[in-house]
This record gives C-alpha cells, sequence and structure tokens, in this order.
C-alpha cells in the first residue's frame, strides 16, 4: 500500500467532474476521491532520468530493457550533481595525462 498522493486534473463531468491522475495514469468519474493511493510517488514524477547498476537511463522503460533489477529516479537536480560529478573526475583524469 502506498500513500502517495494523484495529481488529480479534473474535468468538467456529468456527475460530480472526471479526473484523470497524470502520474498513474487513471481515470475517475464522480468526486475527487481522498485516498491517497497513488502508485507513482512524486519522485517518480518529477524524474528526469534513472539510476540503475549499469548506469543512467532516459526512460525507466529503457532501464528494464537493459534489464536492470532496481532502479532509483533521478531528479534535475540528482542529475545536475552527477553530472559535475563526473566533468571533475573527467578532468581530474586529463589534468594527470598531460
Ligand atoms: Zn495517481
Amino acid at each position: 500500500m502506498s500513500t502517495h498522493r494523484h495529481d488529480w486534473h479534473t474535468f468538467e463531468g456529468y456527475d460530480g467532474g472526471a479526473h484523470h491522475c497524470r502520474k498513474c495514469d487513471r481515470h475517475h468519474q464522480g468526486p475527487t476521491p481522498e485516498a491517497h493511493d497513488c502508485p507513482v510517488s512524486d519522485a517518480e514524477h518529477n524524474a528526469v532520468a534513472w539510476l540503475g547498476q549499469a548506469g543512467l537511463y532516459r526512460t525507466r522503460f529503457d532501464a528494464v530493457r537493459n534489464c536492470e533489477q532496481a532502479v532509483t529516479p533521478v531528479s534535475a537536480a540528482e542529475l545536475f550533481q552527477l553530472a559535475s560529478k563526473q566533468v571533475a573526475t573527467q578532468l581530474k583524469k586529463e589534468r594527470k595525462r598531460a
């Protein structure tokens, strides 16, 4: 059981409105449901990349296709940190070579 909230987007409907969760893509008819049972966490929804054993992936689907067992959602800020670490390591290596 997860405790993530759905990110409901409400449309005008015949019966109290129609809701669509932008995170898990679920549809709901009637009053806005209160249940926090969205299978997609905010971190996953906001992920710009996914980190697995073998490296970074653009989408979770790419990671699964590469037989990754467990992938972690990477936010834009985290991706930036990873990238700057990568650049720092690269520069150090090149300085040693020179
Ligand atoms: Zn949802």
